[in-house]
């Protein structure tokens, strides 16, 4: 599949309600710090949920613990799935990429979604971190079809 194929086809991410409640539900429980995990599934369409450790511990930053990380992509390629997504919170930040965010996240695959707890009501956005050089960087913002 071509680049540009790959690219349209992920604009959109189907989410199961429970799987969208388990998103919120888990930044939740990790206030005051980020929650972090992998969403799978096939063809663009979400069927598993995978929270993590942020092992950072942090109200502003998430790392993946490396251990668990292997276990959860082996877990998902058992099932057949597709790593479809790249979830974290911010517990007081907009649902943006942050600077550090875009400077971080190089794959162009994965939708990055970000839970925001900032305001009461709260809110997911996805997007695509498309770096097609060093010095350029494209930000395409997926629609989350719950
Ligand atoms: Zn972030």
């Amino acid at each position: 599949m071509g680049e540009q194929q790959l690219q349209k086809q992920l604009r959109q991410l189907i989410i199961p309600q429970d799987i969208y409640a388990s998103l919120v539900s888990h930044a939740q429980s990790e206030l005051p710090n980020e929650s972090c995990g992998y969403l799978a599934g096939i063809a663009g369409e979400v069927s598993e949920f995978y929270p993590m450790t942020n092992v950072d511990s942090s109200p502003e930053h998430f790392s993946f613990d490396p251990k668990e990380q292997f276990k959860v992509v082996k877990a998902a390629r058992n099932k057949g799935l597709e790593l479809l997504s790249v979830y974290h919170s911010h517990p007081e930040t907009p649902a943006r990429l942050s600077e550090e965010d875009i400077r971080l996240f190089n794959d162009p695959n994965p939708v990055y979604i970000i839970v925001s707890l900032k305001d009461i009501q709260p809110e997911v956005k996805g997007f695509k971190v498309i770096k097609p050089n060093d010095n350029e960087v494209e930000i395409e913002t997926v629609t989350l079809k719950i």
